[in-house]
């Protein structure tokens, strides 16, 4: 069982994930958490590059960074664990790049869908988990939170509000793979909603 968290920043991803991996762990589960871009070795190397390079990066060698990173994650580390039977849990996948480097950076969402089939061999999730969330609260809340907002200072809010719309798009285009949920919800009220939702996919 593959399941992806999807969001901008400050949506709650990290949050949910690891509670829904607690109690995926307690129920008897074997899980993976993991996140993109990173996760393995060379993932945070590309990470590290793609997140806090020196000087301009050109939208398509972003993009590409972001699938290399994602071909390594999925044939080191995603599929050998899918094979073995275990649940993974992944703080961003496709749909980021489609949100970010196809609508964001505007590459195009079809362009950057086929790279990602390629870099991904066409591996998608069962359930993928969208945190909604308006770009302003989620701007308030890492002010108050954290200071990882700052790469994303000079961007513009249309930018985030490119990628909170093709989320939404994304979602809307595939019902049952999607999960919608409004972070403005409780972390205890989403969490109940995730956890209803992994058992029923646990159950099928
Ligand atoms: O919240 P997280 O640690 O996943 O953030 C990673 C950063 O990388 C985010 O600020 C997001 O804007 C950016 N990102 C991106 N394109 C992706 C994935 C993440 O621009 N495909
Ligand atoms: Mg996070």
């Amino acid at each position: 069982l593959f399941i992806t968290f999807e969001g901008g920043d400050g949506s709650g991803k990290t949050t949910q994930a690891e509670l829904l991996d607690a109690w995926l762990r307690e129920r008897g589960e074997t899980t993976l958490r993991s996140r993109e871009p990173g996760g393995t070795e060379v993932g945070e190397q590309l990470r590290e590059i793609v997140l806090h390079h020196r000087g301009e990066i050109s939208s398509r060698a972003e993009a590409l960074l972001y699938a290399a990173d994602r071909a390594q994650h999925i044939d080191t580390k995603i599929r050998p664990a899918l094979e073995r039977g275990e649940i993974v849990l992944q703080d961003r996948y496709i749909d980021s790049s489609l949100a970010y480097q196809g609508a964001g950076r505007a590459l195009g969402v079809d362009e950057v869908r086929a790279l990602s089939v390629w870099a991904s061999g066409d591996l998608w999730p069962n359930l993928t988990i969208l945190l909604d969330l308006d770009p302003d609260s989620a701007r308030e809340r890492l002010d108050s939170a954290r200071t990882r907002f700052d790469r994303l200072e000079a961007e513009k809010s249309a930018f985030h509000g490119r990628v909170r719309t093709v989320f939404l798009e994304l979602a809307a285009a595939e019902p049952e793979r999607f999960l919608v949920l409004d972070a403005t919800l409780s972390i205890e009220d989403l969490a109940t909603r995730i956890r209803e939702r992994v058992s029923a996919l646990l159950a099928a």
